[in-house]
């Protein structure tokens, strides 16, 4: 151990944390080598802060002694021999002394933090002898006793994996037989019987005594540490946490200080800052005269970190003092475990606190404020997921606080969902129309129940993971749900749900928060956190000067457009102008047009709807002041603005039968004209009608077959412009054609187009900055890209149909149908509608970029697609150097920080 040189060292003391560094090339190897924990512990020894003396057997030790079939590496234990030697002479005391005991914990530590992977075990050291010795020197036998019980139990339960129920029953039938509430109230005699007791127990349960030789407690704790690692606990912890299963388990063995040992003792758990707000105060709890866990396990009512504060000042100074001076290295928020032995403060542990995704900007944005970390590492920091808790209503943190959790399950999607327990989803979807919010609880759910998981506000499963039905559902309709919850039990004669012997009818509440999974009975309120939060507005603000692509939005309204700007949008990068056309006051005026038999008629029609359309894109305009706005001309087949063929069948042998049956001739002729009416609609829609509409006339094929529609829309944006322009505002449309697959499509379209906006500018007499460009979402297009390029101003990816014509698969059929099956079985990881298929799909986007910058180098470029929204698909784009993504107005703040993100990370490797 003293030899840096030879390389088969598997113990460093916590005050060699130089000599490990020597040999590890970053603090992210030495928390290889030492584990979280030993890695902490060691660098606060070096910044000289209070430390139990201590040392940690290394993962690599771990890994060899699992390798050889549970046995230590040779030299092992003799360097742990030695370290406690060490730990001796830095203490004063010995090892398995009777006059002046040493005693150790034995702590487990990964790289990654793994709770309940292996409890700690305390006091290591004592046997008969030794106690014997400190009561007499202490004079405070209840104590002794105490602490010898402690190991007895936590020995039996952790080393031999004798159940640690049958020790708990043995304590509180002591505290029955003493008629006393608390563990703290028994005595001395008390705690030696219930050792005593233990100690029988043990025997019992293991066949042997209790070892009472210290070092074979050493031995067997360790080894107990490094099989710990490959317990079930463990894997099951590291495959749910995706943490590999090959890093080992480091062993932290650490000189015991006793938060036990009187009135001026106590133990305690306190965070640098409140991890729920952020709010730069130390939170935190403790307790008198108590060791371990005891703070944490709800056995006594805890103090505040106040109350600390006030009773010992000196104390609690020192205390906020080192929080400060861990934050400062760390440059993190800091959770930490301290315990004061008779007046003297000690450190157990520090790492970087879990804390809320408010806390997280909050605490972000103040670091930087205080001049401890850059906008860079603030913005790096924050996950644009945790931006979704800004978005979605959450449970009011208060009322959770005094509520108690009912269930969990697989936390699948995000946000709060309060309601009535709802038990199939034709129930769940009439409630829901009745106005009534409700939970839709099942077992799990197929393709049918999506109509009631639509109209519910949240889902509970029993069955099912991460890639279940519901969970997939739920995530893309942003549905918060908890699933997997195996635990919960169904009756479905009386239609209720049972779990953990509570039962719920169909119709009482639930609440359940899809961040972490849990649920409560009856009904918690919410709260929706603001994105006016004034450090996320700094943060995202931060993240803009960091970002290199733009954030535009896709928006069909001038309120979504007035949302998507507050939210920070660039532009308009979609404005579907199909949801103009199916508004209800306009639909018979558009059915019009497509009933009409000649041109003059469909011209007619087209004149009443050319003022309303004009009305649309002046609103856009004005929202949007000089701000880029993308204008996609009509895109669906047209079949979709009529009624349905079913629909109209059946209205027809309906009015059929009535005419039959009609008394009144007044009836009858009204009967008669319907008729009349639907059957021509039947007409039209049989011609009109397509074996595969999404592959049919739609599009461009539109604007070819119909051009006076299109016309009249480009008449209109550009009246719109104009009277914008006149009227102070500055404008700057972008006509976007959309499913171009061929040059010539475009050429045409946008000779006739163009020549539209000429016309109107120069009856105006006015000048605009306008473009003409193309969707690309049809991969011949994107092959094709540098011909398009010649006549486009600008491409915009549209990567839900790109996706669906590069994989051949229609999205309604995939996702009502098969895709379950595929993400399920491992065959794809992700659905690539949610997040872009960068092999396949990404591959013809970046084709499609150099190409057509290889013959356009102004071309401006984006995507307008759902995964223009998406963080993993936002840095996707952001390396292929496109110059926009446009997403759906809630998602711009997500977008505008994964850009930063897709930044900072090029830097990085650069
Ligand atoms: P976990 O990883 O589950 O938090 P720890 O190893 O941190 O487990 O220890 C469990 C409890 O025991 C903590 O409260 C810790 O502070 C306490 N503890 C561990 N080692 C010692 C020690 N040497 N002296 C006093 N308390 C200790
Ligand atoms: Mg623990
Ligand atoms: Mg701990």
């Amino acid at each position: 151990m003293n030899n840096p040189s030879n390389n088969n060292t598997y113990v460093y003391l916590y005050s060699d944390l130089d000599k490990v560094e020597s040999h590890r090339k970053d603090w992210d190897a030495v928390r290889g080598l030492l584990g979280g924990k030993g890695a902490n512990l060691a660098d606060m020894t070096r910044l000289e802060i209070p430390v139990p003396p201590g040392f940690t057997v290394t993962t690599e030790a771990c890994n060899a002694y699992l390798a050889a079939g549970e046995q230590f590496p040779e030299g092992m234990w003799e360097q742990e021999l030695k370290a406690i030697t060490a730990i001796e002479s830095a203490t004063g005391k010995k090892f398995g002394d009777a006059q002046n005991p040493l005693l150790v914990s034995c702590r487990s530590g990964a790289k990654f933090s793994m709770p309940g992977m292996m409890d700690t075990i305390l006091n290591i050291g004592l046997n008969d002898d030794v106690v014997k010795g400190m009561v007499e020197k202490s004079g405070d036998a209840r104590f002794v006793y105490d602490l010898y019980r402690r190991l007895v139990q936590m020995f039996g339960s952790v080393v031999m994996e004798v159940p640690d129920e049958v020790f708990e029953a043995v304590i509180t039938a002591k505290r029955k037989e003493k008629g006393v509430a608390s563990d703290s109230d028994l005595s001395a005699e008390d705690w030696q019987l219930v050792t005593t007791h233990f100690k029988e127990i043990y025997q019992t349960y293991t066949g042997s005594p209790f070892p009472a030789d210290p070092l074979e407690q050493l031995k067997l704790a360790t080894e107990a540490v490094f099989k710990s690692w490959n317990g079930k606990r463990a894997i099951d912890y590291r495959n749910a946490a995706g943490i590999a299963h090959d890093l080992g388990t480091a062993v932290n063995i650490q000189t015991m200080v006793f938060g036990n040992m009187g009135s001026d003792s106590l133990t305690g758990v306190a965070m640098s800052r409140n991890a729920s707000t952020g709010e730069n105060v130390i939170e935190g709890d403790f307790l008198y005269n108590a060791q371990g866990e005891d703070v944490v396990a709800g056995i006594r009512i805890t103090q505040t970190m106040d109350e600390l504060k006030q009773e010992m000042p000196a104390i609690y100074k020192e205390f906020s003092d080192i929080a400060s001076k861990l934050e400062q290295h760390a440059r993190n928020m800091q959770d930490m475990e301290f315990t004061v032995e008779q007046g003297k403060l000690w450190l157990l542990q520090t790492r970087d606190g879990k804390r809320t995704a408010q806390a997280e900007v909050k605490i972000a944005v103040d670091m930087v404020e205080e001049g401890m970390i850059t906008k860079a590492e603030a913005v790096a920091r924050v996950q644009p997921s945790q931006i979704d808790f800004f978005l979605h209503p959450q449970l009011d943190p208060k009322a959770v606080k005094s509520a108690t959790v009912w269930g969990n399950g697989l936390n699948v999607s995000p946000g709060a969902a309060v309601g009535k327990v709802a038990l199939d989803a034709d129930i769940a979807e009439k409630w829901a129309k009745d106005g009534e919010p409700v939970i839709m609880v099942r077992p799990e759910t197929k393709p049918d129940d999506v109509h009631g998981m639509l109209a519910s506000q949240g889902i509970i499963t029993s069955r099912g993971g991460r890639t279940s039905h519901a969970a997939l559902v739920a995530r893309q309709f942003g549905k918060p749900a908890v699933v997997g919850v195996e635990d919960l039990t169904f009756d479905w004669t009386e239609r209720t749900i049972a779990l953990d012997g509570i039962t719920l009818h169909e119709g009482d509440w639930v609440s359940l928060d899809g961040t972490n999974g849990t649920f409560f009975q009856g009904e918690i309120p919410t709260v929706v956190p603001s994105l006016e939060n004034p450090e996320l507005s700094k943060l995202l603000s931060w993240a803009d000067e960091i970002r290199k692509l733009e954030v535009w939005a896709n928006s069909d309204y001038p309120r979504d457009a007035q949302k998507a700007k507050s939210y920070g949008a660039q532009g308009i990068g979609l404005c579907r102008t199909e949801h103009m056309f199916f508004e209800t006051s306009r639909l018979p005026v558009v059915q019009k047009m497509i009933m009409a038999k000649e041109l003059s008629e469909r011209k007619a029609a087209l004149a009443e709807l050319f003022p309303l359309q004009c009305g649309d894109f002046e609103g856009l305009f004005k929202v949007m002041g000089g701000d880029p706005v993308v204008i996609r001309l009509l895109d669906p087949p047209l079949h979709e603005f009529l009624p349905a063929y079913e629909e109209l069948m059946h209205d027809i042998t309906d009015l059929k039968m009535k005419i039959q049956h009609a008394s009144e001739l007044d009836q009858l002729n009204a009967h008669l004209d319907k008729l009349r009416v639907d059957e021509d609609f039947l007409t039209r829609v049989e011609a009109l009608g397509e074996s595969n509409p999404m592959l049919g006339t739609r599009g461009v094929r539109l604007g070819i077959v119909y051009p006076e529609i299109v016309r009249m829309q480009v008449r209109a944006i550009f009246e719109a412009a104009v009277n914008c322009k006149k009227s102070g505002v500055d404008v700057r449309p972008k006509i976007m054609i959309p499913l171009i697959s061929h040059i010539n499509e475009l050429k045409l379209e946008k000779e006739i187009l163009e020549e539209e906006a000429k016309s109107v500018l120069a009856q105006h007499n006015v000048e605009l900055n306008y473009e003409f460009g193309t969707m690309i979402e049809i991969p011949r297009a994107a092959i094709t890209a540098d011909e398009l390029a010649e006549v486009a101003d600008f491409f915009s990816f549209g990567t839900n149909d790109l996706t669906q014509m590069t994989f051949g698969v229609s999205r309604d059929d995939a996702e009502a149908g098969f895709l379950v099956h595929y993400l399920g079985r491992g065959l794809l990881q992700d659905s690539p509608f949610d997040t872009l298929d960068q092999k396949g799909v990404g591959s013809l986007m970046q084709l499609a970029t150099q190409r057509g910058r290889s013959s356009n180098p102004d071309l401006h470029i984006g995507i307008c697609g759902e995964h223009g929204g998406d963080p993993r698909s936002i840095a996707f784009c952001h390396r292929i150097g496109l110059d926009y993504v446009s997403c759906s107005p809630y998602r711009v703040p997500v977008a505008r920080l994964a850009a930063a993100h897709a930044a900072l990370k090029d830097e990085q490797n650069s």
